[in-house]
């Protein structure tokens, strides 16, 4: 394990601190080390979005409560990445969601299985689905190891939330005819595009946003869920958050100059 002191007032405590969590994950088996890499290309993007919660994300994160809020029988999917960030907002998005919990992994092992579950469990998770026997069932079209699901999980799911996921069982499962729940920070990824709504935003931010926005919406009639649903274009979504980073990189570029110009 590490055990690197973060200063409070360090700039960047707030990032370190999560690479330390997926770092400690990764030497305890709940993390592979893809998902590191993987981490470092969402670091990039939250640069460029500025590291905070944006009003094109908050507008995805109101739409994903709804489509939880509506549906018959949601499945929050979980790896190795998801459960080292977020295990204890996941356990509470299950919980008033009324959602199922799978584990769904690329780089599958019995031990990174077991391992992810033991994390859910302390986070007090009821039932963790997907693990050994359990994820019988297969994705057609997939050939990875993420084909694998439970069949009282989300082969069954009519929405399916998959944080930090790839393209391809994105697709998949949109193909089912599933609904499809993402979190990614880079609105350029093939999960962001095909997914039904992406909520471009840090999990680490975004996950206690989600349970918070459930939480009010739930005391609300469900035709303003209908509403919100109804409102909401991914696509469009997703193009605002690029044009946010154009935009921040534009002011970034600016602050430069008028720094160069106020030197000389
Ligand atoms: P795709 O197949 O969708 O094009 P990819 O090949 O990048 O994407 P992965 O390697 O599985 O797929 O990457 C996972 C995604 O998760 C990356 O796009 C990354 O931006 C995103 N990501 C990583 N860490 C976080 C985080 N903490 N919060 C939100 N998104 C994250």
């Amino acid at each position: 394990m590490t055990d690197t002191k973060i200063p409070d007032d360090h700039p960047r405590a707030k990032s370190l601190l999560a690479r330390e969590k997926l770092i400690n994950s990764y030497l305890k088996g709940i993390v592979a080390a893809s998902g590191l890499i993987a981490h470092g290309r969402g670091e990039a993007f939250d640069y460029l979005l500025g590291e905070k919660t944006s009003k094109p994300a908050l507008e995805a994160v109101e739409a994903a409560a709804a489509m939880f809020l509506t549906a018959k029988n949601p499945v929050i999917s979980v790896n190795g990445n998801t459960a080292a960030l977020v295990a204890e907002e996941v356990v509470k998005l299950a919980n008033v969601t009324g959602s199922k919990i799978e584990v769904n992994l690329f780089y599958r092992s019995r031990a990174r299985e077991l391992a992810i579950k033991k994390l859910l469990e302390k986070a007090r998770a009821r039932e963790v689905l997907g693990v050994g026997k359990n994820a019988s069932a297969k994705i057609p079209e997939l050939s990875s190891e993420r084909r694998r699901v439970d069949p009282r999980g989300i082969l069954a799911a009519d929405v399916v939330m998959v944080p930090l996921e790839d393209g391809d069982r994105t697709e998949a499962l949109v193909k089912m005819g599933k609904k499809v729940i993402a979190v990614d920070l880079n609105p350029l990824s093939r999960t962001a595009l095909k997914a039904s709504i992406t909520i471009v935003d840090n999990i680490v931010r975004s996950a206690p946003k989600l349970v918070e926005t459930v939480e009010k919406l739930k005391n609300q009639d469900v035709g303003k869920c209908r509403e919100i649903l109804r409102n909401f274009d991914n696509r469009k979504n997703l193009a605002k958050s690029m044009i946010l980073i154009r935009e921040n990189l534009s002011n970034f570029a600016a602050e430069r100059v008028a720094e160069r110009g106020r030197a000389m």
